[in-house]
């Protein structure tokens, strides 16, 4: 029996890294301390009360009592909501308490009964901590029971032998028993945590997150075709590969991440305390440190939902990653406020555009070239909601792609009827673009798509893109507005001189047009024309046609003129309106324009 005890024993620290308890990352250690330090300061005071008069001294004994109570009242109620580290703090503390009260008990007898309290230590330890950090704690207790009641005159050394040796004998088995409980949660490939594990661990995770604090996220990953990997060079190939990755992973996760292996080639990640960015820069530095390639889906926790919710969404994420052409990662948000909520249930039904007129400058009466699309939603928890701020809530949501091709294949219907009242000339259809949507796998085939069954030309399409996202680094998005340009739509960037472009990037520019942000013309009034002037003149050099946005003055507009912008848009000449307003009035301005006689659209009707 002893070599079979021997035996595990032996297991259980060779394994040490993956053979702990299941509790070793539970957050019920601290209440679990909490017990034993209030069971074992309410055994101490006992004997306190009861122990005869005699050296040493019964208030010190009586005060370390009345602490070890406290703290661990302290403890169970308070104690899940600390750091862990409080929890290994006071497992530590403790065999010193003990064996202060050990010394300062007064009689002998009273030092034997506060000798086995010792037990309590190596058990905590023994169930929270890993092996080899399990047996430092059990330890230090043995050696503290000895020195302890070796010191006192009045017993024997070997008298805290048998309190010692139950403490190392309870410690050990415990050790052992909750190294086999962990075992049924441990793939025995990759040494990682299995489903059965994973899960576990991620409900804890979920108990013990804070609602108003950063979510815990999950990440699951899939070696792309491991199967073809698995029948061409065999399984045991197909496992060194599952085992390199396993290593390699486990190797570079932050210490309180949780890796595990959930499926056949599915390893799941659990990050805490990371936003839903870094999660996903975490999961590429994994993609990157591995000589396979695979496909990763994340997703963070809804406060309120069951981890299994949140688990089939990180599924929905991985299967979009897989679906748009495997080797990425693509993010299923799990930020959804009640306003999101709202936008998610009503986006379709009750979702409008409105349309701004962009006209020329250049050419006289100031006709009307373009028209932008800018989406227009009324929400019943906020009806004072803008849409800028609704972009936002869909962009921190993960509904902006879906924001963004609705609102494309919306303006894509509806500038038919616009172009039929508009005349034969062809006009421009602008429509925004978040560069979240950019960077979506699946943008480029949703714009083909609506193309292709709106039958609206790409040519008269413009997708504007704000300057941050054509930045130099982000090389998805450059990627997408390049096959955008190669598809002959045309690129303008939004909102110009509101983001950290440098002078020399304009050249390099994936660009067309430039939008010129509202604040540079509203600022011409009180801060002169000289820096509008300075672009007007960048734009011709470059050979990139500008438009000066958030025009709403005539003066504003003579000014713009004069330094040669050739286009502009801003409530001067027209505000957004729906599209059948639209069609009224380029109805009105050509049929009043066929009465005079002029070929095309006259200037928009200012408001
Ligand atoms: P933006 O693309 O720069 O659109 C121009 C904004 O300026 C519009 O605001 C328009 O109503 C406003 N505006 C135009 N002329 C004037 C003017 O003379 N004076 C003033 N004060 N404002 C003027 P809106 O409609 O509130 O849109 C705000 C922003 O929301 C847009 O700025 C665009 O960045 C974003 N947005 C709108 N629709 C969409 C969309 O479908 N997708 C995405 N991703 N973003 C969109
Ligand atoms: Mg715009
Ligand atoms: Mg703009």
């Amino acid at each position: 029996m002893i070599r079979g005890l021997f035996r595990e024993v032996t297991r259980t620290f060779q394994g040490s890294t993956v053979r702990s308890s299941p509790l070793v990352y539970s957050n019920f250690m601290q209440t679990t301390t909490g017990v034993f330090y209030f069971g074992g300061g309410s055994v101490g005071l006992v004997v306190a009360l009861m122990m005869a008069d005699g050296p040493g001294s019964r208030v010190a004994v009586v005060a370390l009592s009345t602490f070890a109570i406290t703290a661990g009242l302290i403890m169970v109620r308070w104690g899940p909501r600390m750091p862990r580290i409080v929890g290994r703090v006071m497992l530590g503390l403790g065999p010193f308490v003990i064996a202060t009260a050990i010394v300062a008990a007064t009689d002998s007898f009273g030092a034997i009964a506060l000798s086995v309290l010792y037990v309590l230590v190596a058990t905590d330890a023994a169930l929270f901590c890993p092996p080899v950090e399990a047996s430092l704690y059990i330890a230090v207790s043995i050696v503290c029971s000895l020195v302890s009641v070796a010191s006192r005159a009045d017993l024997a050394w070997w008298v805290g032998v048998p309190s010692a040796s139950a403490t190392l004998l309870i410690g050990i088995s415990t050790l052992v028993l909750a190294g086999w409980a962990g075992n049924a949660e441990i793939d025995g490939l990759t040494g990682l945590l299995n489903r059965r594990g994973f899960d576990r661990a991620l409900r804890n995770a979920i108990s013990a997150a804070d609602p108003d604090g950063i979510p815990p996220a999950v990440v699951f990953f899939d070696i792309d075709h491991f199967k073809r990997l698995n029948d061409i060079n065999g399984h045991s190939y197909g496992d060194e590969v599952l085992v390199h990755v396993a290593r390699t992973w486990s190797s570079l996760i932050p210490p309180s991440a949780r890796l595990g292996r959930y499926g056949g080639d599915e390893f799941a990640l659990l990050l805490v305390g990371m936003r839903e960015a870094a999660v996903v820069s975490c999961a590429e530095t994994l993609r990157d440190s591995v000589n396979v390639r695979c496909s990763a889906g994340a997703t963070s926790w809804n406060p309120g939902e069951s981890s299994s919710l949140m688990t089939g969404r990180a599924d929905v994420a991985l299967y979009r990653a897989k679906n748009s052409g495997r080797n990425r990662i693509t993010l299923e948000s799990g930020h959804r406020t009640p306003i999101a909520a709202e936008f998610q249930a009503t986006m379709s039904s009750g979702m409008k555009l409105a349309y701004q007129p962009i006209v020329r400058l250049d050419q006289p009466d100031n006709p009307i070239v373009a028209v932008e699309a800018l989406i227009r939603w009324e929400s019943a928890l906020k009806p004072d909601l803008t849409p800028m701020e609704l972009i936002e809530i869909a962009e921190a949501s993960g509904l902006i792609v879906d924001l963004d091709s609705l609102v494309l294949r919306r303006a894509c219907e509806e500038a038919h009827e616009l172009q039929a009242a508009f005349g034969t000339e062809p006009l421009q259809l602008h429509v925004n673009v978040s560069g979240l949507t950019l960077i979506d796998p699946r943008y480029l085939d949703t714009v083909s798509r609506v193309l292709m069954e709106t039958g609206w030309p790409a040519t008269q399409l413009i997708i504007e893109v704000t300057e941050t996202v054509v930045d130099a680094d982000n090389s998805a998005a450059l990627n997408c507005l390049d096959k955008l340009r190669e598809g002959g739509i045309r690129i303008a960037i939004d909102d110009f001189g509101t983001g950290y472009s440098s002078l020399s990037r304009l050249q390099s520019l994936p660009a067309d047009e430039i939008k010129l942000d509202g604040a540079f013309v509203a600022a011409s009034s009180t801060h002169g024309a000289s820096l509008l002037g300075a672009v007007a003149v960048l734009g011709h050099g470059l050979h990139m046609p500008t438009i000066a946005e958030r025009v709403e003055t005539a003066d504003e507009a003579r000014l713009l003129t004069d330094l040669g912008y050739p286009m502009a848009q801003g409530f001067f000449f027209g505000k957004p309106v729906s599209c059948e307003e639209l069609v009224r009035r380029f109805r009105d301005d050509l049929s009043s324009a066929v009465a005079r006689s002029v070929p095309r659209p006259a200037a928009f009707p200012r408001q």
